[in-house]
């Protein structure tokens, strides 16, 4: 049977393999934590497209790494459906952050920017006292930031490397979490940003993958843990998704290149692609769902 035909010529059932651009990316390099702006292309976080029909109206989310990738599509999703936002990022990503901070702005909404390292437990409970304080209460907490960087070997992974990987994408969360829940009233959402590394550890990431296997542990433990407080705690497990914190983690540029290239969809993901899955498992609609992992990664992995 032929496929039905898009206005513009395409064939419906190729475009999500074409759609985006597709391997062999160009050859780039940035320094720890790297700026979408300077990515080539530039990543999509939905900015010309996300559509919103008010399913997160007067509701108050703190995102952590909310200016590029993942975090910055959940934050312009969760604007566009009428939520006031707040994110954080680390100081080197101003430039990023103001871009985010105007996009929410221009839907109305009240947007909070909190640059600071979550690698310090007084500045996770500043950050969510900030928080709260600014946008007038907190009910979706997305602990998104996350540190990976690239090593062949174990030998090569210094004690400062592991500890500031375990600080960012197990103990950040934990702080945050503990300074957030006094706050969250029945109805809340938690949401984790895990990885397909939680179940299919490559060789190269043996720091990061374990701490996705973490956040994917500690999805369902908190899950069960809050249920009877009506607090609903999930994670999204996101394939290769083009954003700064590959570029930026050491990857050899001939993996960069065919980054991606190996999914069934046969490229990789942008973030535009997952912002939905963050505003889905924060809506009120999905008030059944809890201790869930929803995985996106092209046909590969599983979350
Ligand atoms: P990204 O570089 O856009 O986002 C990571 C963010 O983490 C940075 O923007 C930065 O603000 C934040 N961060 C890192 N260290 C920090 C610190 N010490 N203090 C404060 N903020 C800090 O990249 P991304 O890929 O969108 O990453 C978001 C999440 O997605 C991460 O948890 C990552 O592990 C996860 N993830 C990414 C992929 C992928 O292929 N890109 C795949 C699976 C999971
Ligand atoms: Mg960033």
């Amino acid at each position: 049977m032929r496929a039905r035909t898009d206005s513009d010529g395409s064939e419906n059932s190729a475009r999500p393999r074409t759609q985006y651009p597709q391997p062999p990316y160009k050859k780039q390099s940035q320094k720890w934590p790297g700026l979408a702006s300077d990515m080539d292309p530039v990543p999509d976080h939905g900015e010309k497209t996300y559509k919103g029909s008010g399913r997160l109206n007067g509701r108050k989310a703190l995102i952590t790494g909310g200016d590029s990738g993942m975090g910055r599509a959940a934050a312009i999703a969760y604007a566009r459906e009428g939520a006031d936002v707040a994110i954080n990022y680390l100081p080197d990503e101003e430039q990023d952050a103001k871009q985010v901070i105007e996009l929410i702005k221009a839907e109305g909404r009240v947007a909070v920017a909190i640059p600071g390292d979550l690698r310090s437990e007084a500045f996770c409970q500043e950050m969510v006292a900030k928080a709260v304080k600014d946008l007038g209460g907190l009910d979706i907490l997305v602990n998104n930031a996350g540190r990976q960087q690239t090593q062949a070997s174990i030998m090569d992974i210094t004690s400062e490397a592991f500890d500031a990987t375990m600080k960012t994408n197990i103990y950040a969360p934990f702080w945050t979490i503990k300074a957030a829940l006094p706050h969250l009233k029945p109805g809340s959402v938690i949401i984790g940003t895990s990885s397909e590394q939680a179940m299919d550890p490559s060789a190269e990431l043996y720091d990061y993958a374990q701490t996705k296997a973490a956040t994917t542990n500690y999805v369902k433990s908190l899950a069960k843990q809050l249920a009877p407080k009506g607090i609903r705690v999930n994670a999204v497990a996101p394939g290769p998704i083009w954003t700064p914190l590959q570029v930026s983690g050491g990857a050899t540029m001939e993996k960069l290149e065919k980054f991606g290239g190996m999914t069934p969809l046969g490229r990789a993901g942008q973030p535009a692609e997952l912002g939905s899955i963050y505003v889905q498992l924060a809506a009120a609609d999905a008030s059944y769902a809890t201790g869930q992992v929803y995985g996106s990664a092209g046909g590969s992995g599983q979350p």
